[in-house]
């Protein structure tokens, strides 16, 4: 398949491990932002083919994963209302919030529907003219410029029973707050090639000289990979800190700027609490004023949400890069892709699910079990 066995290719690949072997003189940490990326690493065995100075540290990237629990109660909450249709995306069917999950609220009677893209919901709301049609709008910069596409057509077409309850993060912001964390011990960032794509490289010039971190723009499979570690280890042997596009072929310097533009009207910048971690300050967006008639929060008010974490999860710290999955005591255990506690065992992009999927854990192999993707 173009543009993904070629850069599979074991030859290149062994290059690109001989270039860091040789390069890497000292321990460094490295945070890989998506979660993307993260199934690329485990899957394809890539942190275990490094030299061992090099640890590869899971970053927040997984959307599912930080999409706060207030959110995905205040999800079902709406879900529950007679004459609601909502629908979705099939990852967030699964991912617990306090009490239940969509798939709950659907054994309930809910009108729970997994489309494949927001444009869907427009369709359905059109054909239930009768009812009201939301969609769980979440995620990065990158499913954010579909959605906002979405409430534009909306109104293009008039569609008055459609409404979207947003919940869409950002990464810079987010990588602002690790690097402030105390406990951060991040040197260096592979960032997400495909945010990039649609914003481009400018918000991260800043941030590498603030914080004195290499930034390298990296791709999704193994070559990519392995090209940004290289970049970012040879940088940090060399005392640099700039931010170095490695997946050209994707990411130009402006991003996308029909689609940055598209977001700039739709939606504002907001703070926004990421699950496990905390508000991170402007690191959200939600819809303009401009289009609060969209807004399933303004349209379905809901209150009183009191929200309950698992105690034993701790995908915070695993979304924060100072825990590794299997080393919470609950994962493999209470905790499995059929049983999960926490988003990050649920979602596609989850760490959690990563490492039950492609590492094994003693006892029953993971293989064994069913696929986390929903
Ligand atoms: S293994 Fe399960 S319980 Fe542990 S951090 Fe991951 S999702 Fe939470």
């Amino acid at each position: 398949m173009k543009y993904v066995e070629e850069f599979q290719n074991p030859e290149a690949a062994r290059r690109l491990l001989d270039d860091i072997h040789a390069t890497v003189t000292r321990p460094w940490a490295l945070m890989e932002v998506c979660g993307g990326q993260t199934h690329s690493i485990i899957r394809h065995g890539i942190d275990q083919l490094l030299p061992d100075e090099v640890e590869l540290i899971h970053g927040p990237g997984c959307p599912v994963c930080v999409t706060p629990l207030e959110v995905i109660d205040k999800a079902l909450e709406i879900a529950s209302r007679p004459g609601v249709i909502f629908c979705s995306f099939g990852d967030m069917l699964r991912v617990p919030g306090s009490d239940r999950d969509l798939f709950g609220v659907r054994g309930e009677g809910g009108d729970v529907r997994v489309v494949y893209s927001p444009l869907d919901a427009v369709r359905i709301a059109q054909e239930n003219p009768r009812h009201e049609v939301v969609f769980f709008g979440i995620g990065f910069e990158t499913t954010a410029p579909p959605n906002a596409m979405t409430v534009l057509q909306a109104r293009r077409l008039g569609v008055t029973n459609f409404s979207m309850l947003v919940s869409h993060v950002r990464v810079p912001p987010a990588i602002e707050a690790i690097m402030r964390s105390p406990e951060c011990r991040v040197q260096a960032f592979l960032a997400a090639g495909h945010v990039c794509s649609v914003m481009g490289t400018g918000e991260y010039p800043d941030l590498a000289d603030r914080f004195k971190v290499p930034i390298v723009v990296t791709g999704f499979e193994p070559l990519d990979v392995l090209e940004g570690v290289r970049r970012a280890v040879r940088q940090l042997e060399r005392g640099e800190h700039t931010v170095d596009n490695a997946y050209p072929r994707a990411v130009r310097p402006e991003g996308n700027p029909a689609a940055r533009a598209v977001l700039e009207d739709v939606f504002e910048v907001t703070d926004r609490s990421w699950r496990g971690i905390g508000v991170i300050p402007g690191s959200g967006w939600r819809l303009s004023p401009r289009y609060s008639e969209f807004d399933a929060e303004h349209r379905f008010p809901v209150s009183g949400i009191t929200t309950r974490e698992p105690a034993a999860c701790r995908s915070g710290e695993v979304l924060q890069g100072l825990l590794k999955p299997h080393e919470c005591e609950a994962f493999g255990t209470a905790c499995t892709p059929r049983t999960p506690l926490g988003a990050t065992m649920v979602s596609s992009e989850g760490a959690c699910a990563a490492y039950y999927l492609y590492r094994r854990l003693g006892g029953t192999p993971a293989s064994l079990e069913a696929s986390p993707v929903a």
